[in-house]
């Protein structure tokens, strides 16, 4: 697995981390920004969430 980051180093112990959102999911996109604001804010259990709604993502049919 490659771990690019592209939006600055993040420092979270979790080793799940961090799921993938689909290019151009509307929702994974969206749920990725929750998820960086809840780690900005230091609510680790927010973000935890937000990552396991981007994994449990259904399809993305007619979005790419
Ligand atoms: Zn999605």
């Amino acid at each position: 697995m490659t771990n690019k980051t592209m939006s600055g180093p993040v420092h979270l112990p979790d080793p799940t981390r961090p799921p993938a959102p689909t290019p151009g999911c509307d929702v994974c996109e969206a749920l990725d920004r929750q998820r960086a604001q809840a780690e900005k804010a230091k609510n680790h259990r927010r973000a935890t969430t937000c990552e396991m709604e981007i994994r449990r993502h259904p399809r993305h049919e007619g979005q790419q």
